[in-house]
């Protein structure tokens, strides 16, 4: 493990915003993990667990130490008839985690296909697309306590996952750094297409029957068509959560409001946030060196050499008008850091 001193995170994060950390390491073994937290590093600064920086909203400075997580590695680890145990190191890339899966024939992660990131960041996010989250196939996660050093598995029960968020970012945020991930998969054919448009997009390609290997590509297509390419654009992806709302809130609404966008969730209505912050006229809209996405409001993009701090004016903003038009308040799913 070496400390590096003043690091551009430019590289480091999707946004491709340019940024300075003071300290900086990189977690590639497991005895790097020993030695950081012996050395009494993350007591002594603040601190930044960073796995492929695609959430991530730095300010110009880190004063403190940011921990890269690159620590590499997927092995299957149990097979019974139906069902097959992977478990995949936390630096590994996620898209890699799920091609793994497509391609061993192993299903439940396919429409999780193309989430950036690393596999290390999806049970703190419980990463989520086309009617998938990632706590659907965490079997279990192993941690180290930051402040012990002491090894500990969470099952996912213990994660206490919700809607992009787990007890990592919520009761235990910061306390832990998980190092890997072992995920339940299913050997038999089960597959999801009922969410958005994977259907439709299956019938276009003239795709009947369709395998995991289609499923994956689709679903990438779909992706490719309505969201930055990270490689091209810097992005976080969706900015803000989609709002939950009481069900009389969501009726005084719908009646004001016909064409509002919402579904059932959990005896309450989750709304899209994309479509409130178009309704309030932000889409394709550019500030500076910020834009909000043409092609979905709910994205911010950098135009070109943005700074974390006109991120955040650019997202106050849309939080106040949005709070103004429609009396919702929404909630970054980006962090600040
Ligand atoms: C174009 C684009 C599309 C996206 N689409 C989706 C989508 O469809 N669904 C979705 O859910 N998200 C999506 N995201 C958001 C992002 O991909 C996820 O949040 C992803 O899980 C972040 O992974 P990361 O490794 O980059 O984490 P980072 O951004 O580096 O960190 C995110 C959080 O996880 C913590 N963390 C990371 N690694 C570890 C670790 N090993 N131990 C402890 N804490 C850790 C960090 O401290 C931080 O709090 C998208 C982002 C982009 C840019």
């Amino acid at each position: 493990m070496t400390l590096q001193e003043n690091v551009s995170l430019k590289p480091y994060n999707t946004f491709g915003i340019a940024a300075t950390s003071q300290y900086f390491t990189d977690i590639s073994a497991p005895i790097d993990f020993q030695i950081l937290m012996q050395s009494g590093l993350l007591n002594a600064f603040p601190f930044f667990i960073l796995g492929g920086g695609s959430n991530v909203v730095f300010n110009k400075l880190f004063a403190g130490i940011v921990v890269k997580i690159s620590l590499k590695g997927i092995t299957v680890e149990e097979e019974t008839a139906d069902t097959v145990l992977v478990k995949a190191a936390a630096g590994e890339v996620w898209s890699d985690f799920v091609d793994f899966c497509v391609d061993h024939n192993f299903y439940g992660a396919e429409n999780l296909t193309a989430i950036p990131g690393t596999v290390g960041a999806s049970p703190v996010q419980n990463v989520g697309a086309y009617g998938v989250e990632a706590k659907d196939i965490i079997e279990s996660v192993e941690a180290y306590e930051i402040l012990t050093g002491k090894q500990c598995i969470f099952s996912n029960s213990d994660c206490q996952f919700d809607y992009r968020s787990s007890i990592f970012k919520t009761e235990l945020k910061s306390k832990y750094i998980v190092a890997s991930v072992t995920f339940r998969l299913n050997k038999l054919p089960k597959l999801n297409l009922e969410y958005g448009a994977i259907r439709t997009e299956m019938e276009k390609a003239g795709i009947t029957d369709p395998t995991l290997a289609d499923v994956s590509r689709i679903i990438s297509e779909i992706r490719e068509e309505k969201l930055p390419n990270p490689d091209k654009i810097g992005s976080a992806g969706s900015f803000f959560k989609n709002p939950v709302i009481p069900v009389a809130q969501y009726e005084a609404l719908k009646e004001k409001y016909p064409a509002l966008v919402a579904y059932p969730h959990k005896g309450e209505y989750k709304v899209a946030a994309g479509w409130l912050i178009e309704q309030c006229g932000w889409k394709d809209r550019q500030f500076g060196n910020v834009g909000v996405y043409p092609k979905q409001a709910l994205v911010l993009y950098n135009l070109g050499d943005c700074t974390g701090e006109e991120v955040k004016a650019l997202a106050k903003e849309i939080q106040q008008s949005v709070e103004t038009h429609f009396g919702i308040t929404l909630e970054p799913e980006a962090i600040f850091v």
